[in-house]
């Protein structure tokens, strides 16, 4: 991964300019920087010129075999791949999974399940795929865990930590208690929103100054929690 903001660098490798649109906006909203390329070999190509952090490949594409594609990405660059297919495509999906996608998005997706879908292999890459989160002497390093607040080492449980860093990694989102619940917990603990306002709680009073008026960990009234990124 490479160049500057920070923003994690996607590669789309996708022919029909209608998912062409579709994922320019949509990546955008996601904060991602973006490369596309309309054939196998110009993604080859751009995979090469500047590592993505991750690949969004299209397993329909008009010149080479998109499993073709796979194998020679595998080889150039160490980006997961995601395969872009049709729902109904359960053989595409299986050989691509085979020829080792790290996992796949069936078409039509909306905007929730493609970041999902991208964090959720951003988040198993390697460490380093994520540049540290800086803001306003809250510093996050996610290759090492560690949090520092004006230079100072914080140390924050397993849970606390997990909560800052989904909610680093979507910096300026608003999350509702239960979806940030779903998000850092799991599904089975869907139903205990207490739990993001106990540890939303804990995390501000190791991160914040003034924890009773935070300036990381902000609270959108009636809508839920965000980490905001100055400057
Ligand atoms: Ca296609």
């Amino acid at each position: 991964m490479t160049g500057s903001g920070g923003r994690p660098l996607v590669l789309v490798v996708e022919d029909d300019l209608r998912y062409v649109r579709q994922l320019r906006a949509d990546l955008g909203v996601g904060d991602f920087r973006t490369v596309f390329a309309g054939t196998g070999a110009r993604g080859l190509d751009e995979a090469m010129a500047d590592a993505p952090a991750v690949v969004l490949l299209d397993l329909g594409l008009p010149d080479v075999g998109a499993l073709c594609v796979l194998e020679r990405l595998r080889k150039v660059c160490e980006a997961p791949v995601v395969a872009m297919t049709l729902a109904e495509d359960d053989e595409g999906i299986a050989r691509a999974l085979e020829a080792g996608a790290d996992d796949y998005l069936a078409k039509p997706f909306d905007l929730d399940q493609l970041l999902g879908r991208l964090r959720a292999v951003l988040w198993r890459a390697p460490a380093g795929a994520w540049p540290p989160f800086e803001s306003d002497g809250l510093s996050i390093d996610f290759a090492t865990a560690e949090v520092r607040v004006a230079g100072r080492p914080v140390g924050l449980s397993a849970s606390e930590f997990r909560l800052l860093r989904f909610l680093a990694r979507n910096r300026d989102r608003v999350f509702r208690p239960a979806q940030l619940v779903e998000e850092v917990w799991g599904p089975e603990y869907a139903g205990d929103q207490h739990l993001a306002r106990v540890y939303v709680r804990r995390v501000r009073e190791k991160i914040e100054r003034n924890p009773a008026d935070p300036r990381h960990l902000v609270t959108r009234p009636g809508v839920g929690y965000v980490l905001r990124k100055h400057g």
